[in-house]
């Protein structure tokens, strides 16, 4: 069982720290290797995604990565950029299938924004496509036109290409509640009816899912308006990668999301679902308990280690009933701790 792990930026080394602690706390003897991924491969080698991480990541059964990221490569050419590095390892290892948990842990009730009431007992699953759609359509870029600047990019998804990511979905919703919401904007987006389309001929193979149908600005405003109406939802990657941000947010904090990203033979990447955090890098306070819960999920996608899985998400749910709580999701009355703490409570609590 090999696992690359690339802890990335910004506060990516502190958080994967201790979810490689959690993982050897386990004794599964996995072999693990760490590699470079972000703006760290760019200072070292020139490239976010170099050649010995894409070897070593190819090899691997699983990816363990923290975040890329961080303002001081925000000025770099395009193609030199740490999210390049991300965008490419997914697209590398045909990480077509994202899966974005958010659950409301009920200790966690009033770090939401929202009112208790309507979040208390969240739990959604958002799958959003990760490999296609306006992030990798062509053609795109800036060009002169008319004497001004133009910008353009390219929204395209095969009917193969929704087709697979329909049949992750549809199989998450069959262990789930049997409710599958796909979301797109058909009324305006061509590529979106084809979605559409090819989601309604899907769910003839899942008689048991229950597939609705809804516009993504609907999509946005009924998230926050009434989120429990949803169990599973499934989108293309620019409306996923907005509605998953959303999503976590009425969780409260986006550092108690895992994710995975998984190819069609559940090789997969692990992450939260938060970025590199430089406002807090380096500081031993960002909130590792994404990153944990992502390791959770590697034990249960990649290795099928349930019971595993459910040991290290059970030491989470019994860190936050003992009232450890880093910054983002503190509340009076409950424990201050750092990064390192929040792993030694995990770790305690698994032991
Ligand atoms: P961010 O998620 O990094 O941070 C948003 C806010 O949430 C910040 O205030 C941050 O301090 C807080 N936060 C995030 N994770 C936290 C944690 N674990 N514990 C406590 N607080 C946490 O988003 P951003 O500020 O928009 O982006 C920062 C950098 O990260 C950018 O360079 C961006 O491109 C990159 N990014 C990377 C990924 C990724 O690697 N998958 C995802 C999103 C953004």
């Amino acid at each position: 069982m090999k696992i690359c792990v690339l802890p990335g930026d910004g506060i990516g080394p502190e958080i994967t720290a201790e979810a490689v602690r959690v993982l050897k706390a386990l004794d599964l003897k996995f072999e693990m290797e760490e590699a470079l991924l972000g703006g760290c491969a760019v200072d070292a080698t020139g490239n976010p995604y170099p050649e010995a991480t894409q070897k070593l990541a190819r090899e691997a059964d699983a990816i363990m990565l923290g975040a890329v990221g961080g303002p001081q490569w925000d000025s770099l050419p395009r193609e030199k950029r740490p999210e390049r590095g991300l965008l490419g390892i997914r697209k590398d290892l045909n990480l077509f299938a994202n899966l974005r948990p958010a659950i409301l842990y009920p200790e966690l009730a009033n770090a939401s924004t929202l009112k208790a009431e309507v979040v208390a007992g969240l739990d959604i699953l958002i799958v959003r496509e990760l490999t296609g759609d306006i992030y990798f359509g062509q053609p795109r870029g800036v060009r002169e036109e008319n004497g001004e600047r133009v910008g353009f990019n390219t929204m395209v998804y095969s009917e193969s290409e929704i087709r697979r990511i329909g049949h992750v979905a549809f199989q998450a919703a069959q262990k789930r509640n049997k409710r599958l919401c796909s979301v797109d904007k058909m009324n305006v987006l061509e590529c979106t009816q084809l979605w559409r389309d090819v989601m309604i001929e899907v769910s003839k193979d899942y008689p048991d899912v229950e597939l609705s149908h809804m516009l993504v600005d609907n999509a946005a405003m009924q998230l926050v308006k009434a989120p429990k109406q949803f169990d599973v939802m499934v989108t293309g990657n620019m409306f996923g990668d907005i509605l998953s941000d959303e999503a976590s947010m009425l969780t409260g904090s986006i550092g108690m999301l895992p994710s995975a990203s998984l190819d069609d033979r559940n090789k997969g990447l692990y992450e939260p679902s938060h970025g590199s955090a430089p406002d807090i890098a380096g500081k031993g306070v960002a909130n590792p308990l994404a990153t944990i819960l992502s390791a959770a999920m590697l034990l249960r996608y990649t290795f099928g280690l349930e019971e595993q899985a459910l040991r290290v998400e059970n030491a989470v749910k019994t860190v936050l009933a003992q009232g450890f709580r880093t910054g983002d999701i503190y509340e009076r009355g409950t424990t201050k701790v750092g990064t390192r703490e929040m792993g030694d409570a995990v770790l305690a609590a698994l032991a």
